[in-house]
């Protein structure tokens, strides 16, 4: 009997499965989508079964046989195995790493497997001795004493069972984390003053810079970072990282579940929409239904009862939501209606809950799985439903290999078990709403809010007035006046900073121009080193300007604020106020969002400072005022979808006020205030602002009307990074169509990661058939010659930002 195995050996050129031998004792365990270990080379590796056959094309006694059996029941379902194939095509990935991504992380770490007697009169007498007088044995046990058929047999009857044993992550009470400041600016003042020997530090402050997260463990920055004990300590020295003991996660049972699940009796335009989803299900029809809702119009009442049809048809739902542990409201819905039914691979859960988790899914103990991105693998065998909510949202793509976006493998996945998608969203991406007007997706719309009540009355604050009548402070007038009212009425407010990845664009406060590039229509992205101002998109570059180009003004500089900053501001300002901070620095903790939101749910609070974080999912009856500081950071990014990004989060976090009984009120405060995304936003005019946008694409030839693929080409040596970028450039340019484009080689705006530097060329088409073609010569090319001399190249064909 043969094998074919896809082996974990991503740094080999070839990616493809290979034939091995299956020794007779291992010929009744051998399953598609288990694992083993084969030799390779003169190296053991892990791999996949991806098919078993009688022969074998290849000269049989030049094949070696498998070594072992990892799996002895499959991890990887048939679906999913096929499903890995389209991925490795889609996303041009190593097989294996497709593969790898549908495992929980426990699967893809050691573990111990035990074996459990069932039924002991079921078994014969020799296997019966290994066990002794126990009930469980290991697995190696029986391995070693060969019986390992047998216990196949046994398995497949029943007669025993199959343990895994997952470690626990350390159950340490607290760890040192290191965390950066919050005030970016002053690290970079920081940076600019290092002297030229501080080579060790300012690598590790660039690399800090990019980082999402905001705090670390020092393993993490001397595994990741490279870096040392010695260059932490300067840095501490410096007050650009600071040493803090972490709380490790304890599950939050404040969070209780008194509260009864609420039926409603739905909207017209509820069980419209509930009616055309409910017929997909029933003719088991794959429709991708967008399901396009203004904040609070009942979008999530609409998942509820559709998961609750496929589960009485007996299938399966997967709740795909952004981020889990912002949602814990929305979580506790489903959980109140589904109770045990429901598995929530909350990120709170160890690696070893996680996969408890999963067994659950796999033995199809749970119908309904809720959990972020990677939950879209979930090895359901029959799913009736698969839903994304806020499909725009750029947590649903992963950043690394495999670069899925988790709403194609839905609508791969929908396709292959004919149920229907349902992508929500109040701000559909421009991608998602384009394929609904061309009628590849099936719009469903809903115009008003659930209980009727109106939308918040939304004002602009126009910024540079503000600073014209000589006041500097972070707070307009109006904004500070509105704090104080509702504060005395009892009531609660949100107050939202825009603080999407680093500042990097250069305002004038004076008339809010925005340095921009002529060709591009983009912010350029500001550059420390050399005072530049560069574009992304074509690789334009000036040098800062000291005057405002528009107004002469010398008051244009680099942009951005901390939260710590407002705070003091509140602090002084409303001295009396309440205040919870909701940020990176306040919720490093796990479970720490829930707390904080519980303490303001349950009125701790008068005012909720937070950024990006709370313009999700906040669902409270006393807000009635939400303030937006600064929304000109994400209107500014050096990114074609900075428009569409502002107004997605002006209408996310307008819809937190006045979702209840109560009106509600926004201010945004801004130095554009005539910016279409600012304008639209105030009354949630999608479609208006979806139109403007569709044509400022057109004209500047961006998706959805252009695709665009981002190839980068990283080494520690900067020539030559640059010299293979050319020379992918060029080989890009002599094999694709005349009418795709090509850009580049760029310097990427964020030059240089981990000691390596990046270089980048853009590739813009509307039609290019051969380019997954030449996409995989060129790696090919990559993997056999430039990967021995230290070059990474990578390639995203749906890249979400270009940095
Ligand atoms: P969305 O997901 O679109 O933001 P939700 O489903 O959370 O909207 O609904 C908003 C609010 O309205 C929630 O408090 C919800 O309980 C309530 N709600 C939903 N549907 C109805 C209905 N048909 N009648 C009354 N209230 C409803
Ligand atoms: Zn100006
Ligand atoms: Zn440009």
């Amino acid at each position: 009997m043969i094998v074919e195995v896809i082996v974990d050996v991503s740094a080999y050129p070839i990616d493809r499965p290979f034939d091995y031998i299956v020794p007779e004792e291992l010929e009744t365990l051998v399953e598609r989508g288990s694992r083993v270990h084969v030799p390779f080379g003169n190296r053991k590796v892990q791999g996949f079964i991806t098919n078993v056959k009688e022969q074998t094309d290849l000269d049989e006694s030049k094949l070696k046989e498998i070594i072992s059996i990892i799996d002895v029941e499959p991890v990887v379902t048939e679906e999913l195995l096929e499903l890995s194939k389209w991925l490795t095509n889609k996303t041009l990935c190593y097989e294996i790493d497709a593969l790898q991504v549908m495992l929980p992380a426990a699967l893809r770490a050691s573990y111990k497997k035990n074996i459990k007697l069932i039924d002991p009169s079921a078994v014969d007498e020799q296997f019966l001795t290994v066990f002794g007088k126990k009930d469980v044995v290991s697995y190696d046990v029986i391995e070693k004493s060969g019986l390992l058929r047998l216990m196949k047999k046994y398995l497949i009857e029943g007669s025993v069972q199959l343990e895994t044993i997952i470690k626990q992550q350390a159950k340490a009470k607290t760890i040192v984390k290191y965390t950066i400041a919050t005030d970016k600016e002053f690290i970079v003042n920081q940076l600019k003053s290092l002297t030229k020997q501080a080579v060790k530090q300012k690598e590790l402050i660039e690399w800090l810079l990019l980082q999402e997260q905001q705090s670390f463990t020092s393993q993490e920055l001397i595994e990741f970072a490279k870096s040392s004990n010695a260059t932490i300590k300067a840095l501490i020295d410096k007050n650009i990282l600071e040493k803090e003991q972490e709380e490790v996660y304890r599950e939050i049972t404040s969070l209780d579940y008194q509260d009864k699940d609420k039926r409603f009796q739905l909207t017209d335009e509820q069980t419209y929409a509930l009616a055309s989803i409910d017929q997909a299900q029933q003719n088991a029809e794959n429709t991708t239904f967008l399901l396009h809702g203004v904040t609070g119009s009942g979008k999530t009442e609409i998942y509820l009862n559709t998961i609750e049809k496929a589960i009485s048809d007996g299938k399966q739902a997967i709740m795909l939501v952004p981020e889990i542990s912002l949602t814990p409201q929305m979580t506790r819905r489903f959980k109140l209606r589904f109770g045990n039914k429901v598995a929530v691979l909350h990120s709170g859960l160890s690696i070893g809950e996680k996969y408890d988790e999963w067994r659950k899914i796999w033995r199809g103990e749970v119908s309904v799985v809720v959990g972020a991105r990677s939950a879209i693998f979930a090895p359901f065998k029959n799913l009736g439903v698969i839903i994304l909510d806020e499909e725009h949202e750029s947590t649903y793509k992963q950043e690394d290999n495999p670069r899925y976006h988790a709403r194609d493998v839905a609508i791969w996945r929908s396709a292959f078990h004919k149920c229907p998608v349902i992508l929500g969203s109040a701000t559909p991406s421009l991608e998602s709403y384009a394929r609904a007007s061309k009628g590849v997706y099936s719009l469903l719309t809903l115009r008003q809010r659930a209980k009727e009540q109106a939308l918040p009355t939304v004002h602009v604050v126009d910024m540079r007035i503000e600073l014209k009548n000589g006041n500097r402070s972070m707070f307009s007038v109006d904004l500070a006046d509105a704090v104080r009212e509702k504060i005395e009425k009892k009531e609660q407010i949100v107050l939202f900073l825009n603080k999407r990845g680093f500042s990097s664009f250069v305002l004038c406060r004076d008339c809010g121009t925005v340095v921009e590039c002529k060709q591009c229509d983009i912010s350029l992205t500001y550059h420390r080193a050399g005072e530049q101002l560069k574009c992304h998109y074509c690789g334009h570059e000036e040098p800062v300007p000291r005057q405002c180009p528009e107004c002469m003004s010398d008051h244009i500089r680099f942009f951005g604020t901390g939260t710590q900053k407002v705070e003091e501001e509140i602090d002084k300002l409303f001295p009396y106020a309440r205040v919870l901070r909701m940020d990176v620095d306040t919720t490093k903790t796990k479970g720490s969002h829930e707390r904080i939101l519980k303490q303001f749910g349950d009125g701790d609070a008068d005012i909720l400072l937070g950024t990006q974080m709370i313009a999700k999912g906040l669902d409270f009856p006393n807000i009635t005022l939400v303030g937006v500081l600064n929304a000109d950071t994400t209107l500014h990014l050096a990114d074609f979808r900075a428009a569409e990004k502002t107004f997605q989060l002006l209408t996310q976090v307008s819809g937190r006020a006045g979702r209840h009984d109560k009106e509600g009120e926004v201010y945004v405060q801004t130095y554009t205030p005539e910016h279409y995304a600012v304008e639209l936003s105030k009354a949630q005019l999608y479609e208006p602002f979806y139109h403007k946008e569709m044509l400022i694409r057109k004209q500047y030839e961006y998706p959805p009307f252009y695709y665009l693929t981002l190839v980068q080409v990283t080494h520690e040596n900067v020539m030559l990074a640059s010299e293979y970028a050319k020379l992918a450039t060029d080989w890009l340019r002599g094999n694709l169509s005349a009418e795709t484009m090509v850009v580049g080689p760029t310097a990427s705006a964020i030059s240089k990661i981990q000691n390596r530097y990046r270089y980048q060329c853009l590739i813009k088409y509307k039609k290019e058939p051969v380019l997954i073609e030449k996409l995989q010569q060129l790696i090919k090319i990559y993997r056999t010659e430039w990967m021995k001399k230290g070059v990474i190249l990578t390639i995203d064909l749906d890249p979400s930002t270009i940095l």
